[in-house]
């Protein structure tokens, strides 16, 4: 099992490059890790910036338990990201966040579709759009989790987004193709939507894409 040290300097770093990189603003969004029979989460409302690695919040993944008063409460979503870690054992890392373009789409409740090949890296298209419920309520949480049954990702209705993923880094690399494929989408909408990918096709680029980055290196000629 990791340390707990080590994941906690991942979370912090993760927390900025989320918002360096665009995809977040402000103290908005929530990570968390799983680690064994536990959770480790961002706490509620913390500049990243200022974040220090001692104040992410450890929590029980078991139980109906609420969460423990430590220096800092943990997220507000703590219980939508403990909902996903107990319905997907494949999820190594929960990334919550409110990126401009998935949003926008999501604001107005809409699907992304299989308008480009990179909805593959998803799973299952479309890439759903959850309804609609208030910000940290179990409800908003049993919600995410039936959004994402077969997928990677869900849209937040009037909300943001949710990405699961079976290490921190590739979900961070998830959300950043999400935010990607929404703002490629919107573009296309404007000029009459986009044409999409067959099931076929979307099926055949699926196989591809589980191999993608991970290929054996190429040997020198002998
Ligand atoms: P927290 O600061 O409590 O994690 O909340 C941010 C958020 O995005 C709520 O949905
Ligand atoms: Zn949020």
């Amino acid at each position: 099992m990791e340390s707990l040290i080590r994941i906690r300097r991942e979370i912090v770093s993760a927390a900025r490059r989320m918002n360096a990189l665009g995809v977040n603003q402000g103290t908005s969004g929530n990570i968390s890790v799983r680690r064994g029979r536990t959770m480790l989460i961002t706490p509620s409302a913390v500049d990243y910036e200022k974040l220090q690695p001692g104040e992410i919040v450890v929590l029980s993944l078991a139980g109906a338990g609420s969460a423990g008063k430590g220096r800092h409460p943990p997220s507000s979503e703590w219980l939508m990201h403990r909902a996903i870690l107990r319905a997907r054992c494949d999820a190594g890392a929960v990334v919550h966040a409110h990126p401009s373009y998935a949003t926008a789409l999501a604001m107005a409740r809409r699907e992304i579709p299989a308008c480009h090949y990179m909805a593959a890296a998803f799973g299952a298209s479309p890439i759903r759009c959850a309804p609609y419920l208030p910000y940290g309520t179990a409800e908003l949480g049993l919600a995410a989790v039936a959004a994402l049954d077969g997928r990677q990702a869900c849209l937040l209705a009037n909300h943001g987004v949710v990405v699961v993923g079976p290490t921190l880094e590739r979900t961070l690399w998830l959300v950043v193709e999400l935010e990607t494929l929404a703002r490629q989408y919107l573009l296309s909408l404007q000029i009459g939507g986009p044409i999409l990918l067959t099931a076929e096709e979307m099926m055949e680029v699926r196989s591809r894409i589980a191999s993608y980055g991970k290929a054996a290196p190429v040997r020198g000629r002998r």
